[in-house]
C-alpha cells in the first residue's frame, strides 16, 4: 500500500463516516483510512451483531420491542478494534467468535430495523465520536447518528461485485465454504432490502455525500480517493 501521503500535513480533527450496503468495501476502507490518519475506527455494525447475539441467547425475538428494550437497557456493550477486527463483549462475555456467522447476519439485519435497538446504540455511538479523530462505518452514519460530521463517503458497487467479494472471504472460512455464490448474492439482496427499506435509520446516503463506487476499483484507488478529499476538508494549506 503506497497510499501514504507524500507530505506529512497537519491538519484539524475530523470526525469521518462510511455508509453504504453490505460489501462495498466499507470496512477494509474504514480501516485503511483510519490507520492512515492516526484516527479511531469504529464499526457500528459489529454493536448491532453483539445485540443480535444478545437476543438470539435470551430467546428475544426480533419482533418482541418490548423484550428487545428491556434487553439493551440492561446490557453494557463494549466494542474494540484491533488487527484482527472488531471485538465485542456483552455484559462482560465476549461474543466475538459469533458476530459473523449467517445466522446472526440475518438476525441482524433485523433487529436493527427496530427503534428500541438504534436508540439504544445512538447515544453510545455519539459518545463515541464526541472527540472526532474518527471514522465510522455503518448505514447511517451520516444521515442520524452524525449528521454534522465533518466528511461523509457513501462507498456502493454492483450486486454482482458485492456478492464476489464476500463469497470469496467466506471461502476463508471453514464453516461457510460450502455456500455458494447464488446463495451469498441471495442473502446479500435480502439484506439490502431490509436494510435500505425500513421505516427507521434506513441505509441511505445523506445529501451531502462523496459517492464512491468500487465496482471497479481497487483497494488502492479507493484509499486514494478518500485521502484526496481529506486533504480537501482539511485543508492541506498547512503542509509541513
Ligand atoms: O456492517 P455490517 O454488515 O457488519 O452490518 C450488519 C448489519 O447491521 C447491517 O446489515 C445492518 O442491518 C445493521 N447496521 C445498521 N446500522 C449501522 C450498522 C449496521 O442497521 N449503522
Amino acid at each position: 500500500m503506497n497510499a501514504r501521503p507524500s507530505r506529512r500535513f497537519q491538519m484539524r480533527d475530523l470526525l469521518i463516516v462510511l455508509d453504504g450496503p453490505a460489501g462495498a468495501g466499507k470496512t477494509t476502507a474504514s480501516r485503511l483510512l483510519a490507520r492512515e490518519l492516526c484516527y479511531t475506527y469504529v464499526d457500528t455494525g459489529a454493536l448491532y451483531r453483539g445485540i443480535a447475539v444478545a437476543a438470539r441467547d435470551a430467546g428475544v425475538r426480533a419482533e418482541d420491542d418490548a423484550g428487545l428494550r428491556a434487553l439493551c437497557q440492561g446490557m453494557d456493550i463494549r466494542a474494540v478494534t484491533d488487527a484482527g477486527g472488531a471485538r465485542v463483549w456483552i455484559n462482560g462475555a465476549e461474543v466475538t467468535g459469533e458476530l459473523r456467522t449467517p445466522e446472526i447476519t440475518m438476525l441482524t439485519s433485523a433487529v436493527s430495523a427496530r427503534p428500541a435497538v438504534r436508540e439504544c446504540l445512538l447515544g453510545i455511538q455519539r459518545r463515541l465520536g464526541q472527540n472526532k479523530r474518527a471514522v465510522f462505518e455503518g448505514r447511517d452514519m451520516g444521515t442520524v447518528v452524525f449528521p454534522d460530521a465533518d466528511l461523509k463517503f457513501f462507498l456502493t458497487a454492483g450486486l454482482a461485485a458485492r456478492a464476489r467479494r464476500r463469497h470469496a472471504e467466506l471461502q476463508g472460512d471453514a464453516r461457510h465454504r460450502d455456500k455458494t455464490l447464488e446463495e451469498v448474492t441471495r442473502e446479500m439482496e435480502q439484506r439490502d432490502a431490509n436494510d435500505s427499506g425500513r421505516e427507521h435509520a434506513p441505509l441511505a446516503a445523506a445529501p451531502d455525500a462523496v459517492w464512491i463506487d468500487t465496482t471497479e476499483m481497487t483497494l488502492d484507488e479507493v484509499l486514494r480517493a478518500m485521502l484526496a478529499r481529506v486533504r480537501e476538508q482539511a485543508g492541506n494549506d498547512a503542509c509541513l
